[in-house]
């Protein structure tokens, strides 16, 4: 038996794992250190593809020995901001996963911001596919998080409830600024 609320990550891989299928293309817009691409990568299969984007050289190049240790060929590494993702990407995608923040053991200062991070949430609701699903983990402790998450929420409360469901989870339990959960799941 795992813990699978308590930590975040565990939570929304549980859910992406309920959608995403063997030869899907999905996008880790926040690539780090790789635990999502590395999930991503398993959960589609060698027939699938996933598109990952930093804008820091670091997280290519930690993520990249992972992908080689894990023997997932199924990668590409983008060295880019994530609301450019729609000059890499030509084709529909079925899921895309936001870890926003700083990367974990590294450059604290570097960290994602309103303006991209919004530009990239929009620009991946526009090549998702119907029924696709957007994961958005909102960590906002470090300085500018606050800012980030309330533009990130305002944004999202301006989507169509028509076209989309918008899911924010969030933790009663945990002490000192816990993460926020988003899914956004495409209707039509
Ligand atoms: N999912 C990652 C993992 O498994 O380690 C953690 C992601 S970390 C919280 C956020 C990452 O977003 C950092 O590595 C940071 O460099 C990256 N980032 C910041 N601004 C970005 C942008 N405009 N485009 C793409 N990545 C960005």
């Amino acid at each position: 038996n795992r813990l699978l609320i308590s930590r975040a990550t565990a939570f929304v891989h549980k859910i992406l794992q309920e959608k995403i299928q063997i030869g899907n293309i999905v996008v880790d817009a926040t690539m780090g250190n790789g635990n999502d691409t590395i999930f991503l990568s398993q959960a589609v299969g060698s027939n699938g593809k996933v598109y990952a984007f930093d804008i820091q050289q670091k997280a290519l190049d930690i993520t990249y020995k992972r992908l080689l240790e894990a023997n997932c060929n199924n990668v590409v590494l983008i060295r880019d901001s994530h609301e450019n993702m729609g000059i890499y990407i030509k084709e529909k995608i079925d899921a895309a996963v936001f870890n926003l923040g700083y990367l974990p053991k590294g450059d604290h200062k570097v960290i994602t911001k309103p303006p991209s991070t919004i530009g990239a949430i929009k620009s991946s609701l526009e090549i998702l596919k119907t029924k696709g699903i957007l994961s958005i983990v909102i960590y906002y402790g470090h300085e500018g998080g606050a800012i980030e998450k309330n533009s990130v929420i305002d944004f999202l409360e301006t989507l169509d409830n028509k076209k989309y469901s918008v899911l924010k989870c969030s933790y009663i339990s945990k002490e000192k600024n816990p993460p926020i959960i988003v899914f956004i799941e495409k209707i039509i």
